[in-house]
């Protein structure tokens, strides 16, 4: 029996919400009829149950994509139906902005304007930016090898398993399907345990938009569950994982021992922005990330605009317009995020602001808030300096040379990205170049394109994500070798 849909009341607007399994183009129970509850983060309550899927669905929806796969329509689809599809699913995407950015904010505790400017626009821009590459995955061809006419393909790889996580669910879902199938892969989805129903109601659209039964099926679950099935499955060709370091280590293990699926990972970071004394004070407070270098000149100076800045920062429900703050995704992320903050206190960096829950948006003890928090003086050897919060926790620093900030700035183990401010081009270009990071941002923060490549040097991941860079993840190359006669068959020259 097809389980059910459930009409959710989002922001005042009825909102049905597929909670299957999707395989095949259908919502269908879990073999073990699990199911899990999502919550709100702003109250805490469990809006909705969704199927639990595990081992058994995973392959099931392996089968299913195989199947696919390996069919003759599917193989022998023009790219351009490919391309339209895509398309189409932009399209619908577009005619349902508004439902899309709701169960975003439900499922995320995102504000209004976070859902709306980034994560479904960007999620839209994604499919039509792949559905242009639909066809033009171009070979190469060759006459260099004396003798020979060669040439290159550049073919679906196959069966991809796709894991994300809870930062940006609809984006990341997006990032993951779309390249894959532009180049002609099925795929075999699953969403973090705290935020499916994004991909849930994507599913939907998929099947409006006419997608071929099998090329994308979703598999809602628990990581060490139906996550880890992905990983060492045997009949999934690559895996693309964006998640935790930690767990970007068992699918990588996971893989080896398996059947050395092809890997692509991205992961987590701790990004340093430097700001230098000519910096634009305002622009640098804007967007700041939570590792921050200020030079010594204007430390406090940014610390005093910094401060009122987030001073100014409305925490509460992110349904509500006037606030910037919603509240945190889980009650997992919550306590990780205190727990850090109690850190910082204990190795002795300076608590310059907030650091408690947020009672005032709590209205009675309900939801995850946190207030913006600043920590000061914070040395390199604290935790708050090394490790990844995801939370409103800022460690701030003071440098006194280019070279040391550098040094500072590289002293990870991870490599994401990094942000400089300056207005001295000679120094920035200086500083880029020297910084170990993925992406660099100068006199901005925290800003991704889907059609530049995205992804971490050292320990924050494996390959690249979008613009050209993601179709080489999701092609395998095959060289095709014709002798014109003119060659001795075993002559290497
Ligand atoms: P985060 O710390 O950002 O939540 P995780 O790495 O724990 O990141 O989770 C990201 C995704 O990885 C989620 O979809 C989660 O279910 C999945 N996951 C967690 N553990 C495993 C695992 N052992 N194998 C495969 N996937 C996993």
């Amino acid at each position: 029996m097809a389980p059910a849909s459930k009409t959710l009341k989002i922001d005042g607007k009825d909102i049905s919400i597929p909670t299957g399994l999707f395989i095949n183009n259908e919502f269908v129970e879990a073999k073990e009829k699990a199911v899990f509850g999502i919550e709100n983060p702003a109250t805490g309550e469990i809006v909705i149950e969704v199927q639990e899927g595990r081992a058994d669905d995973v392959d099931i929806a392996v089968k299913a994509a195989r199947k696919t796969f390996k069919s003759k329509e599917f193989k022998e689809m023009n790219p351009a139906g490919r391309a339209a599809l895509l398309h189409k699913l932009a399209d619908l995407m577009e005619q349902h902005k508004d439902e899309l950015c709701a169960i975003e904010m439900l499922d995320t505790g995102k504000t209004h304007k976070q859902a709306s400017n980034l994560d479904v626009p960007g999620s839209i821009g994604t499919l039509k930016y792949y559905a242009g590459w639909a066809d033009k995955i171009l070979g190469q061809a060759s006459f260099n090898v004396p003798g020979t006419f060669s040439y290159t393909r550049r073919e679906a790889v196959g069966v991809c398993g796709q894991i994300i996580p809870w930062n940006f669910p609809l984006l990341m879902f997006t990032w993951k399907i779309a390249p894959a199938f532009a180049c002609g892969n099925t795929v075999v989805i699953k969403a973090a345990e705290a935020t499916p129903l994004s991909a849930l109601y994507m599913c939907q659209l998929i099947k409006d938009a006419g997608f071929p039964a099998g090329a994308i099926n979703l598999i809602n679950g628990y990581g060490k569950n139906a996550g880890a099935a992905i990983a060492s499955h045997m009949g999934i060709d690559k895996v693309a994982f964006t998640g935790s370091t930690v767990t970007g280590r068992a699918i990588l293990k996971a893989a080896a021992s398996s059947n050395l699926k092809k890997v692509t990972l991205e992961l987590g970071g701790k990004s340093p922005n430097i700001v230098f004394p000519d910096a634009d004070l305002k622009k640098a407070t804007c967007h700041t990330g939570t590792r921050i270098y200020v030079h010594e000149d204007i430390y406090d100076d940014f610390i005093k605009t910094y401060t009122e800045r987030l001073q100014k920062v409305k925490v509460g429900d992110n349904f509500d317009k006037e606030v910037d703050q919603g509240p945190q995704n889980s009650k997992m992320q919550y306590d990780k995020i205190l727990s850090y903050i109690k850190s910082g206190q204990d190795e002795g960096a300076t608590l310059h602001l907030g650091g408690k829950i947020d009672e005032i948006a709590q209205k009675g003890g309900k939801g995850y808030f946190i207030q913006p928090t600043i920590f000061t003086d914070v040395k390199p050897d604290m935790k708050i300096m090394r490790e990844e919060i995801f939370g409103p926790v800022v460690a701030i620093s003071k440098f006194k040379s280019e070279e040391e900030v550098i040094d500072f700035a590289n002293d990870t183990s991870y490599g994401l990205a990094a942000g400089i401010h300056t207005k001295d081009y000679e120094r920035a270009i200086r500083v880029t170049s020297a910084l170990e990071a993925g992406t660099v941002w100068v006199n901005m923060y925290n800003f991704v394109h889907w059609s530049m490549p995205f992804g971490g040097y050292k320990e924050s991941g494996i390959g690249r994500e979008c613009g050209d860079s993601a179709l080489e993840n999701y092609t395998e190359i095959k060289t095709v070798y014709f002798n014109m006669g003119l060659r001795a068959p075993d002559a290497l020259d």
